[in-house]
């Protein structure tokens, strides 16, 4: 049996914040932890861009 492993971040994906939230420090990225992320507005969604490796979520 497959060990279930700690779920992979799809950089295409835009993640629901809802569904995703910050696993392990609010406000900053689970896939590289950092902090600096880039904001834009598509649609009326509020979309949060992590700066260093891109992972998105709509807030
Ligand atoms: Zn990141």
């Amino acid at each position: 049996m497959e060990e279930k492993q700690q779920q992979e971040i799809d950089l295409t994906k835009v993640y629901d914040y809802a569904e995703y939230p910050d696993k392990k420090v609010s406000g900053r990225c689970d896939n590289c932890n950092s902090s600096y992320f880039k904001s834009s507005v598509k649609g009326g969604i509020f979309l949060r861009e992590c700066r260093e490796c891109g992972l998105k979520k709509s807030i």
